[in-house]
């Protein structure tokens, strides 16, 4: 394995798509800690009355953006097929669904009412993902997609253990409360393992043989002998 600037000038023309993805790769975490940060500073403090409404539906929005962000891996990675696109829309969809126990808990569909459920259900737990997670290996037997489910939902929980929730039920009973640094890094966490999976286990990309800043070494071409040195048959 050689570093060479031609050849990685040569690698970058012929696969464009591998640098578009690594520059994806790298702005994703920061994106990340972006929609974490500015997400939290504005749901810290209610609004006027008049954007009450807008506000409340802030933390669905938040918890689809970091659903979203987590499964790029497989954006990036798998094939555009109507079979995938569909898959990741309901992977997106998931990591809200999650909430379905807020309304149940709530009795309401008002956006008023559903919000208002803290501490969070039983159902917002790592045993839940776990349940879920082993439901879509019962359906699928493919460990990539029990992990994607199992990470939107644990993107989920872990947001909202930092405002209290039952993350370790039923083996913490009560409300499981992590702290700020803890809930950021987890997210980052779910991010960097779920990209490490779906880039060992697809092999959409060309960069299957190399990266263009560190391509392999060409293969050796067998050494042509010349007519006139070769020994007559006899
Ligand atoms: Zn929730």
């Amino acid at each position: 394995m050689r570093i060479s600037p031609t050849r990685s000038l040569t690698y970058i023309q012929q696969y464009p798509q591998d640098v578009l993805i690594t520059i994806l790769n790298l702005l994703v975490p920061f994106t990340l800690i972006a929609v974490m940060i500015s997400g939290d500073q504005m749901q810290s403090a209610p609004p006027a009355e008049s954007l009450r409404t807008a506000w409340r539906l802030l933390d669905p929005l938040i918890h689809m953006t970091l659903g979203f962000l987590i499964i790029t891996p497989f954006l990036f990675y798998h094939p555009a097929t109507p079979k995938g696109i569909l898959f990741a829309a309901l992977l997106v969809i998931s990591s809200v669904a999650a909430d379905v126990d807020h309304i149940l808990m709530a009795g309401s569909f008002t956006l008023q009412a559903i919000t208002q459920v803290i501490p969070r259900t039983p159902f917002h737990s790592l045993s839940n993902a776990l349940v879920v997670g082993l439901l879509v290996w019962l359906l699928t037997r493919k460990f990539s997609s029990t992990w994607l489910f199992f990470a939107v939902l644990m993107s989920h929980f872990v947001r909202d253990a930092y405002t209290g929730g039952m993350l370790l039920f039923p083996w913490s009973p009560g409300a499981f409360k992590i702290t700020l640094s803890e809930y950021r890094s987890l997210e980052i966490l779910l991010y960097l393992l779920t990209n490490l999976l779906i880039y060992s286990v697809t092999i959409r990309l060309p960069s299957a043989h190399g990266r263009w800043w560190r391509t392999p070494a060409a293969p050796k071409e067998p050494i042509q002998i010349p007519e006139v040195c070769r020994r007559p048959a006899k």
